[in-house]
């Protein structure tokens, strides 16, 4: 007899990450011969550049293949704290930093530390899936702030006066924003830490992931540099995950007050102990070497950005708009709920119709009820040339097919034709 497994109760109401768990359906399909367009990658589809590569080959041959301190490699904390001095003003050192596997064992350990039951935390939506389910299983009480397109899907400081209370422990913002792309202003950040100065018992987490994915001349400032004095209660999360490629190496930081730094290094020593020895010193070359791959990285996203959004403007009913950072597409699906697909199925919900591209137009997207905001798909321009070409032209004729113009066997045939190009 198997023997019964008890399951807490927060494990058992937390959900899967969303996009963890469509990667894996994707990767089933195409195991189980499926031809698939995958627009639903939140990462680079390149490879780590060559000299980050050789830089943790050499370090592994010199040695670095031991644990290292639970914070991280001192070299590292100090190029991190360097850069965040210099590209942001702040005073900040070793200290202030720790070094994590990925940003998001980061905010684990961050909402582990400091989060009592029933604290609320502030997460504007559309949100990055984890947010609010890791917030949920350290006790927290996730307090959505719906962000619609009107507002261009930002918090404004009349949203966050309105959902402060006496409980609220932290707020996250996230700027350039997963899954939207919005970037929010100097002078938006700015009129959002005039709240934050009212209320000096909220903290502050700015997930600074995709910083450096910024388009047609938008920059991200971050709040603690428009606002100094809140780095006195702010935990700054970034990452090499993004803008150098390098997700599989899991090497994430944070920067902030020692007292909650210390805590982190604290929790960090019980759980993976340190970030993996290799992965800091290939982030050591890619923070401290030459840029120039983050520049061709954002060149190449936004080629493919404008080539999704040339080919989306085809599709009847889709609200599109064109997004300043990060490498996903949010596309508003309103005008076709309520259709019917060609195989007799009715639309009503956006997750509805990512089952529709799914099934008919063999196109894997995102649903917005995912990032907490619907009716939306969520569409990743980080995937290849190929996949963003088949994927988007398929969407056209899916969404052609949904208002009775000719669509679903042009969908067929473009299905097949993308066969070669985009598996594997
Ligand atoms: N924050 C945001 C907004 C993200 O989109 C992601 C990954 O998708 C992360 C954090 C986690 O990144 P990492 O690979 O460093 O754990």
């Amino acid at each position: 007899m198997q023997p019964l497994l008890t399951i807490s109760d927060r494990a058992a109401t937390m959900k899967p990450s969303a996009s963890i768990a469509a990667k894996k359906i994707v990767a089933d399909l195409q195991a189980a011969g499926h031809q698939i367009v995958d627009l639903t990658i939140g990462e680079p589809d390149i490879a780590t550049p060559a000299h980050i590569i050789d830089g943790a080959i050499s370090a592994m041959r010199a040695g670095a293949t031991h644990y290292t301190a639970s914070a991280g490699e001192p070299a590292l904390r100090r190029a991190i704290a360097a850069a965040i001095e210099r590209e942001k003003g702040l005073a900040c050192g070793p200290d202030n930093i720790v070094v994590g596997c990925g940003a998001k064992q980061l905010i684990f350990e961050a909402f582990a530390a400091t989060l009592n039951p029933g604290d609320e935390v502030i997460i504007p939506a559309p949100y990055w899936v984890s947010y609010p389910d890791i917030a949920f299983l350290h006790g927290g009480r996730p307090v959505i702030v719906r962000c619609g397109q009107d507002a261009g899907f930002k918090l404004t400081p009349a949203m966050l006066e309105a959902a402060i209370t006496p409980r609220t422990r932290w707020l996250v913002l996230n700027s350039p924003n997963n899954p939207t792309g919005a970037v929010y202003s100097r002078e938006e950040i700015g009129k959002i830490a005039e709240v934050l100065h009212r209320h000096p018992h909220v903290w502050v987490m700015t997930d600074e992931i995709y910083e450096h994915l910024c388009y047609d001349g938008a920059r991200a400032p971050s709040l603690v540099e428009v606002a100094p004095f809140l780095f006195e209660r702010a935990l700054v999360i970034n990452g090499t995950s993004k803008a150098y490629a390098m997700t599989g190496w899991r090497i994430g930081y944070a920067a902030g007050p020692k007292p909650l730094i210390d805590v982190i290094v604290k929790m960090i020593s019980q759980s993976t102990t340190c970030a993996s020895s290799v992965g800091q010193a290939a982030a050591l070359v890619a923070l401290t070497g030459d840029q120039a791959c983050v520049g061709e990285a954002t060149a190449m996203y936004r080629a493919r950005r404008d080539r999704m959004l040339a080919i989306l403007a085809d599709a009847p009913g889709l609200d599109l708009y064109s997004p300043s950072g990060a490498f996903y597409l949010y596309v508003g699906v309103s005008g076709l709920l309520g259709r019917t697909t060609p195989a007799g199925k009715l639309i009503e919900t956006d997750l509805d119709f990512s089952l529709y591209l799914l099934e008919e137009a063999k196109v894997a997207v995102l649903d917005g009820g995912a990032y907490g905001l619907s009716p939306f798909l969520r569409l990743s321009f980080a995937a290849s040339p190929a996949a963003v070409e088949a994927g988007s032209r398929a969407i056209v004729a899916a969404c052609k097919a949904l208002i009775g113009q000719p669509g679903l066997a042009a969908i067929t045939a473009q299905a097949a034709a993308s066969e070669d190009v985009v598996n594997g």
